[in-house]
């Protein structure tokens, strides 16, 4: 039996839309005795709020077994003074951190969407704000650093682009809370109490679940849904182990491949 962490954006769901044989992958994996983690980087939603929607889709899943990026902010900022770029729906998630207008130890930068309130958090002045805190001392944090996310109506722009350019702009270097973060994948594998060789990581996105996953020792297998692009594939030096359709087919490839 296998340790399998599952990336969920892409793997099960785009944009809300279910892919198809999702739910009924995650009733076989377990059957089977494999040991779940559902890990994301979603920004947007909290945790019971995420788990709520897959279960909606028929997935079989408790809000434990979730592992999002703004719990990790949690448990890194707890106790701290912070200056958060973040969805409204996910402060409630940062407890144990003191949301501050200025005066911070740390500038958290949370995910871009597609709703109107984007365009609040990465207002000109809301990022010079970020930028005056990281000039005074502030450590910059972010949820993520991905590059760009796939919604069904085609790629949009992510937080990346928002972190690299404070990066930038005041010379430093972000600490990255969610994939693909060596603590990140410490923390799945320990609520797992699993071995990274004897686990797999099965995602859509070759940097942040394949590339991240590698580069802490466990397995990969890569999804051709959601962000999966063949010509990215192909440029990438990054291998999965192995490459299946979609997640209806997990079960079938872990099958042959134990
Ligand atoms: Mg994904």
């Amino acid at each position: 039996m296998a340790a399998i962490l599952l990336d969920i954006d892409g793997v099960f769901h785009v944009s809300g839309d279910p892919i198809a044989g999702g739910a009924d992958a995650v009733r076989r994996l377990r059957e089977a005795g494999h040991r779940l983690r559902f890990v994301t980087n979603n920004t947007t939603r909290a945790r019971a709020t995420l788990a709520e929607e897959l279960r909606a889709m028929g997935i079989p899943l408790d809000d434990e077994e979730l592992q999002t990026t703004p719990r990790a902010a949690a448990h890194t900022l707890a106790g701290q003074r912070v200056l958060a770029m973040t969805m409204h729906a996910i402060v409630g998630e940062l407890e144990g951190v003191e949301l501050v207008g200025e005066d911070a130890e740390a500038v958290l930068i949370g995910g871009a969407d597609e709703t109107p309130e984007t365009n609040l958090v990465f207002s000109y002045m809301n990022l010079a704000r970020a930028f005056h805190e990281l000039e005074a001392g502030a450590q910059l944090y972010s949820l993520h650093k991905n590059r760009w996310w796939q919604t069904k109506h085609g790629p949009l722009l992510d937080a990346g682009a928002f972190v690299a350019g404070l990066e930038y702009a005041a010379d430093t270097e972000a600490i990255v809370l969610g994939k693909p973060s060596r603590q990140y994948f410490e923390a799945a594998l320990q609520a797992l109490d699993a071995e990274a060789g004897m686990t797999w990581m099965v995602g859509d996105d070759i940097e942040a679940d394949i590339g991240g996953a590698q580069g802490h020792g466990l397995k990969t297998i890569l999804v051709r849904t959601g962000k999966f692009r063949p010509d990215e594939v192909e440029a990438s030096r990054i291998r999965p182990d192995g490459i299946i359709s979609s997640i209806a087919q997990l079960p079938e490839w872990l099958e042959e491949h134990l």
